[in-house]
């Protein structure tokens, strides 16, 4: 059996003025022998296609698979670049059984708002109709009806935190593997859902998504012809036609029960829509400072801080507002720095050569947009400095190479900042670790995830506070300027 693997993703919020190019997408590129190497036992959707493609002897045919995570629009000529290769690889390869692919599903460049359905069509004109294709995607994702048709089985992650992204890989290489041996034939029905939430409200295990996660299991359970249920629910910061929530149903070969249940499924979550826009859990800046601040002074903590709304680690609103309450025992890890974190480099080189010192004039984030609070001025004092990589140990980056490039922890007014000259979102211990720090000895830690850093630090935390800020990813989704979202999808167009 021989098998292509490839995979391309970027979780693009459109809004945001930067583009991810080239170079970001290659410099997480895995190609030829170093494509299964780098993916076998690592905690990616890669991870999961490898195993068990390897398990059942299966020729890999390695494309190219680059994961970039999150950030703006990815440039038009790197998504171009990629495609062609993918699609290229494609058309080069002889006597294929059969190809795995992840995409995140919400990408978007400037002038593509569903680049991933333009590159199945490619792909498509590639291999031919009839080759079995199965596409994984991220929960994320806003996906066309046109996607979903253009593939053999689309396997979507069944949980945010995406703690199952290896096991989405084994299932859309299961059924690929079973579909090749002529064992199933699998038929698909899709139904688009005219709802999208904010990222911070899919977290599947805050009610009532939990329960509509667990109906969909319950549909494999009860109609024994549906081998998977997957919900999307969409990435609100996209401006695309697509966006929101998604119902997928793979059947082996029944097409009636597969429609049933994406039918009921469907229903349910439109039927829930205000419960799951949950707009009691938010609190203003200042508001939710306050609480953090009065928790940890009695001694809950940690109280973790989410300034949900910041997409590119580097706003300064809650920042600022800790040093001008100058909180003590307070952390921001992985600000998105790169000239502070160059000038906290140089700095303490000049100290080591008996220089000025490790006291340094910053003009600390807030680069990345017009709504990210603005560089703020500050002098800090370098505690560290230097590059920065390292193996990740959370679970959804285990195993995985981290860079985050020149990178320093500051003391600022008694605020600790770790800044970074790669863009990284802090979800697990290794943030606090990783710069010699003890969450024990932290009062109150400032997060920017939107649902992932709940498999770490939902448990640790003594009060999860919610801030809404005015960045580009805001809970109140009527506040951004959509474009392009089609009508009648609430809260947008409704
Ligand atoms: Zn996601």
């Amino acid at each position: 059996m021989k098998i292509a693997v490839a995979g391309l993703a970027l979780e693009s919020a459109s809004f945001l003025p930067g583009e991810t190019g080239v170079e970001t997408f290659e410099r997480n590129a895995l190609r030829g022998p170093d494509l299964v190497d780098g993916l076998r036992g690592s905690s990616s959707v890669g991870g999961g296609f490898v195993e068990v493609l390897e398990a059942e002897g299966a020729e890999v045919v390695p494309l190219v698979y680059t994961d970039c995570s999150a950030a703006g629009h990815a440039s038009d000529d790197a998504y171009q670049t990629f495609r062609d290769e993918i699609v290229g690889g494609l058309a080069m390869a002889d006597d294929l059984d059969g190809v795995l692919i992840f995409l995140h599903g919400a990408m978007t460049t400037p002038g593509l708002t569903d680049p991933e359905t333009d590159l199945l069509r490619a792909l498509r004109a590639a291999v031919g109709p009839t080759l079995p294709v199965m596409l994984a995607v991220d929960l994320h994702a806003n996906l066309a009806p046109e996607t979903a048709d253009l593939v053999t089985g689309l396997f979507g992650f069944h949980y945010s935190p995406h703690t199952d992204m290896v096991e989405t890989g084994r299932r859309a290489a299961r059924c690929l593997v079973a579909t090749v041996k002529g064992e199933i034939a699998p038929v698909m029905a899709f139904r688009k859902v005219p709802l999208v939430l904010p990222s911070i409200f899919t977290a599947t295990g805050l009610a009532p998504l939990s329960d509509i996660v667990a109906a969909g299991f319950d549909w494999e359970t009860r109609e024994p012809a549906i081998l998977d249920v997957s919900i999307q629910c969409g990435f609100a910061y996209a401006d695309v036609p697509e966006i929101g929530f998604s119902v997928t149903v793979v059947a082996d070969g029944d097409r009636a029960a597969a429609g049933r249940a994406a039918d009921a499924l469907a229903r349910d979550i439109l039927d829930r829509r205000a419960a799951l826009l949950h707009d009691d859990l938010v609190f203003g800046l200042a508001e939710g400072l306050d609480r953090a601040v009065d928790l940890a002074g009695r001694g809950e903590r940690p109280v973790v801080v989410l300034e949900h709304a910041d997409r590119m680690n580097d706003s300064t609103w809650v920042l600022a507002g800790l040093i001008a309450r100058r909180v003590p025992r307070a952390y921001v890890p992985y600000l998105w720095d790169p000239q502070s974190a160059a000038a906290a480099v140089a700095a303490l080189a000049a100290m080591a050569a008996g220089g000025a010192g490790a006291l340094v004039d910053l003009r600390l984030g807030g680069h990345s947009s017009n709504r990210a609070g603005g560089a703020l001025p500050v002098r800090a004092r370098v505690l560290w400095a230097g590059d920065k990589t390292f193996t990740g140990t959370g679970p959804m980056r285990a195993g995985r190479r981290i860079d985050l490039g020149p990178s320093a922890l500051l003391d600022v007014d008694g605020v600790l900042v770790s800044v970074t000259s790669h863009s990284t979102t802090a979800i697990d211990l290794d943030s606090v670790t990783q710069f010699g720090l003890d969450l024990a000895d932290l009062d109150l830690v400032v997060l920017r995830s939107k649902t992932h850093f709940r498999a770490v630090f939902e448990p640790l935390a003594a009060e999860i506070i919610i801030v809404d800020t005015p960045d580009w990813g805001p809970a109140d989704l009527r506040t951004l300027p959509y474009q392009h979202v089609r009508e009648g999808v609430y809260p947008i167009t409704p």
